[in-house]
């Protein structure tokens, strides 16, 4: 048995109106991401996580933002892409630990829920996944509102 980790990290600007979908959750129809694929930057820092705990290139080389064919897509697709890639090195996920900086809407009332996707997503149980979240202080443009970032771990697993 050998172990595997991964860090990730995004971050996307915010605008008036829109979906705003994070950790697979709608969260707000009032602000959302400006992005190619959905904006969902808690998937995208996930996807970098898996990807770099299996020496892989990040997520810009298997989504590239000029491909029309990303336009709008749902990013739980960037986690699977990533998946297959740690499969295929024989590496599954053991557990992941996240942390959202948003200053508005408040995600309190939707980590359960993003908790349950992410895990159904990654097929391990909703205990091996940590979604924490917090705001920047008033600091900066994520404190501003302008912006959400997402960081992640991933631990993965290679059973022989
Ligand atoms: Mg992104």
């Amino acid at each position: 048995m050998s172990f595997r980790i991964g860090y990730g990290e995004d971050i996307h600007r915010l605008r008036k109106g829109g979906r705003f979908v994070l950790g697979g959750v709608l969260i707000s129809n009032d602000v959302s991401p400006v992005a190619h694929s959905d904006g969902d930057c808690l998937y995208h820092a996930l996807a970098d996580a898996i990807l770099g705990a299996v020496g892989e290139e990040d997520i810009g080389h298997l989504f590239p933002p000029d491909d029309p064919n990303c336009e709008g897509i749902d990013s739980s697709l960037i986690v699977r892409a990533a998946l297959l890639k740690a499969k295929d090195k024989g590496f599954t996920p053991v557990n992941v630990d996240c942390f959202v900086v948003l200053e508005r809407p408040k995600l309190k009332p939707h980590i359960e829920a993003m908790k349950e996707k992410t895990a159904s997503l990654l097929g391990i149980e909703k205990g091996d996944i940590s979604i924490k979240c917090g705001t920047n202080e008033g600091l900066d443009a994520l404190g501003e509102g302008r912006a959400v970032k997402a960081v992640a771990v991933c631990l993965m697993e290679r059973k022989e």
